[in-house]
Protein backbone atom coordinates (compact mmCIF):
# COMPACT_ATOMS: atom_id res chain seq x y z
CA UNK A 1 0.00 0.00 0.00
CA UNK A 2 1.32 3.20 -0.58
CA UNK A 3 1.02 6.47 1.43
CA UNK A 4 1.40 10.20 0.30
CA UNK A 5 2.21 12.70 2.63
CA UNK A 6 0.42 16.12 1.75
CA UNK A 7 2.47 19.27 1.86
CA UNK A 8 2.22 21.41 3.51
CA UNK A 9 0.32 19.54 6.66
CA UNK A 10 0.30 19.80 10.68
CA UNK A 11 1.48 22.75 12.65
CA UNK A 12 1.32 26.36 10.99
CA UNK A 13 3.30 29.17 12.40
CA UNK A 14 0.59 30.37 14.10
CA UNK A 15 0.29 27.23 16.32
CA UNK A 16 3.63 26.93 16.62
CA UNK A 17 3.66 30.38 18.54
CA UNK A 18 0.90 29.63 20.56
CA UNK A 19 2.27 26.71 22.05
CA UNK A 20 5.98 28.49 22.28
CA UNK A 21 3.78 31.06 24.41
CA UNK A 22 2.49 28.45 26.92
CA UNK A 23 6.04 26.56 27.18
CA UNK A 24 8.31 29.59 27.32
CA UNK A 25 5.66 30.87 30.28
CA UNK A 26 6.06 28.12 32.09
CA UNK A 27 9.44 28.36 32.23
CA UNK A 28 9.71 31.42 33.34
CA UNK A 29 7.13 31.69 35.79
CA UNK A 30 6.40 28.00 36.86
CA UNK A 31 3.71 26.10 36.89
CA UNK A 32 1.02 26.43 36.63
CA UNK A 33 0.23 29.00 33.97
CA UNK A 34 -3.43 29.16 33.06
CA UNK A 35 -5.04 28.78 29.57
CA UNK A 36 -8.14 30.52 28.70
CA UNK A 37 -9.99 27.52 26.22
CA UNK A 38 -7.96 24.93 24.35
CA UNK A 39 -4.71 26.96 23.36
CA UNK A 40 -4.95 25.10 19.60
CA UNK A 41 -7.67 22.54 18.52
CA UNK A 42 -5.87 19.62 19.26
CA UNK A 43 -6.13 16.95 22.16
CA UNK A 44 -2.57 15.79 21.51
CA UNK A 45 -1.34 19.18 22.63
CA UNK A 46 -3.82 20.65 25.23
CA UNK A 47 -2.84 17.15 27.41
CA UNK A 48 0.91 17.02 26.43
CA UNK A 49 0.85 20.92 27.86
CA UNK A 50 -1.34 20.11 30.86
CA UNK A 51 1.48 17.59 31.92
CA UNK A 52 4.10 20.29 31.78
CA UNK A 53 2.01 22.00 34.22
CA UNK A 54 -0.37 24.18 32.20
CA UNK A 55 -4.54 24.40 33.19
CA UNK A 56 -6.87 25.29 30.58
CA UNK A 57 -10.47 26.70 31.71
CA UNK A 58 -13.60 28.02 30.22
CA UNK A 59 -14.08 31.37 32.01
CA UNK A 60 -11.03 33.32 33.52
CA UNK A 61 -13.42 33.58 37.14
CA UNK A 62 -11.61 30.09 37.01
CA UNK A 63 -8.39 31.25 37.45
CA UNK A 64 -6.99 32.24 41.09
CA UNK A 65 -6.20 36.24 41.37
CA UNK A 66 -2.56 36.71 40.18
CA UNK A 67 -1.75 33.82 38.22
CA UNK A 68 -0.37 33.52 34.82
CA UNK A 69 -3.46 34.04 32.10
CA UNK A 70 -2.50 32.81 28.17
CA UNK A 71 -5.44 33.59 25.67
CA UNK A 72 -5.63 30.70 22.89
CA UNK A 73 -4.62 31.41 19.58
CA UNK A 74 -8.23 31.52 18.33
CA UNK A 75 -8.37 35.27 20.09
CA UNK A 76 -10.94 36.48 22.68
CA UNK A 77 -13.37 39.71 22.76
CA UNK A 78 -12.32 42.98 23.97
CA UNK A 79 -14.40 42.23 26.72
CA UNK A 80 -12.28 39.09 28.28
CA UNK A 81 -9.35 41.02 27.63
CA UNK A 82 -10.45 44.23 29.73
CA UNK A 83 -11.69 41.53 32.51
CA UNK A 84 -8.54 40.07 32.91
CA UNK A 85 -7.38 43.53 33.44
CA UNK A 86 -10.29 44.32 36.08
CA UNK A 87 -9.21 41.05 37.70
CA UNK A 88 -5.60 41.58 37.68
CA UNK A 89 -4.57 39.07 35.54
CA UNK A 90 -1.17 39.31 34.07
CA UNK A 91 -1.97 37.75 30.42
CA UNK A 92 -0.07 37.04 27.42
CA UNK A 93 -2.09 37.07 24.06
CA UNK A 94 -1.21 33.99 21.95
CA UNK A 95 -3.97 35.09 19.31
CA UNK A 96 -2.07 34.52 16.13
CA UNK A 97 -0.93 37.56 13.97
CA UNK A 98 -3.31 36.81 11.15
CA UNK A 99 -6.48 36.45 13.64
CA UNK A 100 -5.25 39.91 14.78
CA UNK A 101 -5.46 41.08 11.44
CA UNK A 102 -8.68 40.39 10.67
CA UNK A 103 -9.65 42.03 13.92
CA UNK A 104 -7.90 44.88 12.71
CA UNK A 105 -9.12 45.11 9.25
CA UNK A 106 -12.59 44.77 10.89
CA UNK A 107 -12.00 47.77 12.92
CA UNK A 108 -10.58 49.65 10.24
CA UNK A 109 -13.87 48.88 8.13
CA UNK A 110 -16.04 49.91 10.94
CA UNK A 111 -14.60 53.50 11.28
CA UNK A 112 -15.14 54.23 7.50
CA UNK A 113 -18.93 54.08 8.65
CA UNK A 114 -19.47 50.63 7.14
CA UNK A 115 -21.60 48.14 8.40
CA UNK A 116 -19.38 44.74 9.03
CA UNK A 117 -20.52 40.93 7.84
CA UNK A 118 -18.31 38.48 9.11
CA UNK A 119 -18.05 35.20 7.34
CA UNK A 120 -17.06 32.68 9.86
CA UNK A 121 -19.10 29.57 11.85
CA UNK A 122 -21.39 30.90 14.57
CA UNK A 123 -20.14 29.44 18.03
CA UNK A 124 -16.66 29.10 16.92
CA UNK A 125 -13.72 30.69 19.65
CA UNK A 126 -12.31 32.95 16.77
CA UNK A 127 -15.32 33.96 15.72
CA UNK A 128 -16.43 35.03 19.12
CA UNK A 129 -13.04 36.93 19.19
CA UNK A 130 -13.65 38.91 16.01
CA UNK A 131 -17.01 39.81 16.87
CA UNK A 132 -16.14 41.37 20.18
CA UNK A 133 -13.23 42.85 19.22
CA UNK A 134 -15.08 45.00 16.28
CA UNK A 135 -17.17 47.70 18.07
CA UNK A 136 -21.01 47.76 17.64
CA UNK A 137 -23.33 45.32 15.32
CA UNK A 138 -21.43 42.99 13.24
CA UNK A 139 -23.82 40.40 11.14
CA UNK A 140 -22.48 37.05 10.89
CA UNK A 141 -23.25 34.83 8.26
CA UNK A 142 -22.47 31.52 7.38
CA UNK A 143 -23.75 30.36 4.19
CA UNK A 144 -24.90 31.82 0.54
CA UNK A 145 -28.46 31.77 1.58
CA UNK A 146 -27.48 33.72 4.85
CA UNK A 147 -26.71 36.54 2.54
CA UNK A 148 -30.83 37.33 1.46
CA UNK A 149 -31.82 37.13 5.04
CA UNK A 150 -29.20 40.10 6.15
CA UNK A 151 -32.00 43.02 7.54
CA UNK A 152 -30.20 45.64 5.27
CA UNK A 153 -30.92 48.16 2.23
CA UNK A 154 -29.59 47.07 -0.41
CA UNK A 155 -27.43 50.37 -0.80
CA UNK A 156 -26.14 49.65 2.80
CA UNK A 157 -22.11 50.48 2.62
CA UNK A 158 -20.81 47.30 3.58
CA UNK A 159 -17.34 45.93 4.49
CA UNK A 160 -16.50 41.63 5.56
CA UNK A 161 -14.01 39.76 6.94
CA UNK A 162 -13.78 36.44 7.05
CA UNK A 163 -12.75 33.60 9.42
CA UNK A 164 -9.29 32.76 8.79
CA UNK A 165 -9.84 28.76 8.45
CA UNK A 166 -12.50 28.50 6.18
CA UNK A 167 -12.15 27.64 2.30
CA UNK A 168 -11.36 29.78 -0.81
CA UNK A 169 -13.97 28.80 -2.26
CA UNK A 170 -16.75 28.79 -0.16
CA UNK A 171 -16.09 32.28 0.75
CA UNK A 172 -15.65 33.28 -2.56
CA UNK A 173 -19.15 31.90 -3.15
CA UNK A 174 -20.34 34.01 -0.27
CA UNK A 175 -18.42 36.78 -1.34
CA UNK A 176 -20.05 36.78 -4.72
CA UNK A 177 -23.28 36.55 -3.08
CA UNK A 178 -22.62 39.58 -1.21
CA UNK A 179 -21.46 41.51 -4.39
CA UNK A 180 -24.57 40.60 -5.98
CA UNK A 181 -26.86 41.51 -3.75
CA UNK A 182 -25.39 45.43 -2.53
CA UNK A 183 -23.93 47.86 -4.47
CA UNK A 184 -20.94 48.98 -2.35
CA UNK A 185 -19.02 46.50 -0.70
CA UNK A 186 -15.12 46.14 0.36
CA UNK A 187 -13.74 43.75 2.00
CA UNK A 188 -9.67 42.32 1.95
CA UNK A 189 -7.86 40.50 -0.63
CA UNK A 190 -9.04 36.77 -0.19
CA UNK A 191 -6.00 35.11 -0.98
CA UNK A 192 -4.70 37.02 2.14
CA UNK A 193 -7.08 35.19 4.27
CA UNK A 194 -4.74 32.70 6.07
CA UNK A 195 -1.60 31.48 4.45
CA UNK A 196 -1.66 28.36 6.12
CA UNK A 197 -5.14 27.54 5.54
CA UNK A 198 -4.93 28.01 2.12
CA UNK A 199 -1.39 25.64 1.26
CA UNK A 200 -3.01 23.18 3.34
CA UNK A 201 -6.42 23.15 1.33
CA UNK A 202 -4.34 23.04 -1.91
CA UNK A 203 -2.06 20.13 -1.27
CA UNK A 204 -5.10 17.88 -0.32
CA UNK A 205 -6.74 19.48 -3.88
CA UNK A 206 -3.71 18.15 -5.42
CA UNK A 207 -3.21 14.83 -3.53
CA UNK A 208 -7.20 13.93 -3.87
CA UNK A 209 -5.88 13.48 -7.76
CA UNK A 210 -3.36 10.48 -6.66
CA UNK A 211 -5.16 8.37 -3.86
CA UNK A 212 -8.02 6.46 -3.18
CA UNK A 213 -8.47 7.72 -0.31
CA UNK A 214 -7.67 10.40 2.48
CA UNK A 215 -6.88 10.84 5.96
CA UNK A 216 -7.00 13.70 7.36
CA UNK A 217 -5.20 13.66 11.28
CA UNK A 218 -6.67 16.38 13.29
CA UNK A 219 -10.02 17.36 16.29
CA UNK A 220 -13.07 16.95 15.62
CA UNK A 221 -13.76 20.26 17.11
CA UNK A 222 -10.91 22.02 14.79
CA UNK A 223 -12.52 24.14 11.86
CA UNK A 224 -9.44 23.98 9.18
CA UNK A 225 -9.20 19.63 9.71
CA UNK A 226 -12.97 19.50 9.06
CA UNK A 227 -12.66 21.73 5.54
CA UNK A 228 -9.45 19.59 4.95
CA UNK A 229 -11.74 16.26 5.51
CA UNK A 230 -14.46 18.07 3.27
CA UNK A 231 -12.14 19.35 0.34
CA UNK A 232 -10.62 15.89 0.20
CA UNK A 233 -14.39 14.49 -0.10
CA UNK A 234 -15.70 17.45 -2.44
CA UNK A 235 -12.42 16.32 -5.18
CA UNK A 236 -14.60 12.76 -5.16
CA UNK A 237 -11.94 10.81 -2.97
CA UNK A 238 -13.74 9.04 0.23
CA UNK A 239 -11.88 11.25 2.97
CA UNK A 240 -12.17 10.92 6.93
CA UNK A 241 -11.16 12.92 9.80
CA UNK A 242 -9.66 10.75 12.62
CA UNK A 243 -8.18 11.97 15.97
CA UNK A 244 -5.11 9.61 16.03
CA UNK A 245 -4.73 6.03 14.84
CA UNK A 246 -6.99 3.90 16.49
CA UNK A 247 -9.69 5.94 15.12
CA UNK A 248 -9.33 4.21 11.90
CA UNK A 249 -11.39 1.80 10.81
CA UNK A 250 -9.67 -1.06 8.73
CA UNK A 251 -12.70 -1.63 6.65
CA UNK A 252 -11.96 1.72 5.07
CA UNK A 253 -8.67 0.02 3.74
CA UNK A 254 -10.67 -2.25 1.61
CA UNK A 255 -9.41 -2.31 -2.00
CA UNK A 256 -7.60 1.21 -1.47
CA UNK A 257 -4.00 1.27 -3.19
CA UNK A 258 -3.08 4.52 -2.18
CA UNK A 259 -3.61 6.80 1.17
CA UNK A 260 -3.23 10.51 0.75
CA UNK A 261 -2.28 11.59 4.83
CA UNK A 262 -2.25 15.01 5.50
CA UNK A 263 -2.69 16.72 9.18
CA UNK A 264 -4.78 20.41 10.07
CA UNK A 265 -2.76 22.92 11.45
CA UNK A 266 -2.92 22.36 14.81
CA UNK A 267 -1.96 18.42 14.55
CA UNK A 268 1.58 17.69 16.00
CA UNK A 269 3.66 15.63 12.95
CA UNK A 270 3.99 12.66 15.76
CA UNK A 271 0.61 11.59 15.23
CA UNK A 272 0.78 11.66 11.29
CA UNK A 273 3.83 9.06 12.42
CA UNK A 274 1.61 7.18 14.71
CA UNK A 275 -0.89 6.43 11.57
CA UNK A 276 1.64 5.34 9.58
CA UNK A 277 3.01 3.09 11.92
CA UNK A 278 -0.45 1.45 12.48
CA UNK A 279 -0.79 1.13 8.83
CA UNK A 280 2.30 -0.52 8.69
CA UNK A 281 0.81 -3.04 11.28
CA UNK A 282 -1.94 -4.12 8.56
CA UNK A 283 0.11 -3.83 4.97
CA UNK A 284 3.52 -3.23 3.89
CA UNK A 285 3.85 0.63 3.43
CA UNK A 286 5.61 2.62 1.06
CA UNK A 287 5.66 6.13 1.90
CA UNK A 288 6.66 9.35 -0.38
CA UNK A 289 6.16 13.05 0.68
CA UNK A 290 4.31 15.14 -2.49
CA UNK A 291 6.32 17.69 -4.11
CA UNK A 292 4.47 21.21 -2.37
CA UNK A 293 4.59 24.86 -1.09
CA UNK A 294 7.72 25.34 1.10
CA UNK A 295 6.60 27.27 4.36
CA UNK A 296 8.95 29.53 5.82
CA UNK A 297 6.82 31.96 8.10
CA UNK A 298 7.77 32.65 11.71
CA UNK A 299 5.47 35.00 13.77
CA UNK A 300 7.54 37.38 16.90
CA UNK A 301 7.22 35.83 20.14
CA UNK A 302 5.88 38.47 22.99
CA UNK A 303 9.26 40.53 24.09
CA UNK A 304 8.68 39.70 27.76
CA UNK A 305 9.13 35.93 27.07
CA UNK A 306 11.86 36.02 24.64
CA UNK A 307 14.04 38.94 27.12
CA UNK A 308 13.32 35.77 29.64
S1 LIG B 1 -4.38 28.46 10.69
FE1 LIG B 1 -3.66 30.49 10.03
S2 LIG B 1 -4.82 31.94 11.27
FE2 LIG B 1 -5.01 29.92 12.26
S3 LIG B 1 -3.34 29.89 13.74
FE3 LIG B 1 -2.54 28.97 11.87
S4 LIG B 1 -1.54 30.68 10.78
FE4 LIG B 1 -2.89 31.55 12.32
Amino acid sequence: MKVILATPRGFCAGVIRAIEIVELALKKHGAPVYVRHEIVHNRHVVESLKAKGARFVGTLDEIPAGAITIFSAHGVAQAVEDEARSRGLPFLDATCPLVAKVHNQGRRYRAQGREIVLIGHAGHPEVEGTLGRIEGKVHLIQTVADVAKLALPDDTPLAYVTQTTLSLDDTRAIITALERRFSDVVGPDTRDICYATQNRQGAVRELAQNVDMILVVGSNNSSNSNRLREIGEESGVPSYLIADETKIDPVWLRGVGTIGLTAGASAPEVLIERVIDRLAEWHAVDVSTMAGREENIHFRLPAELVES
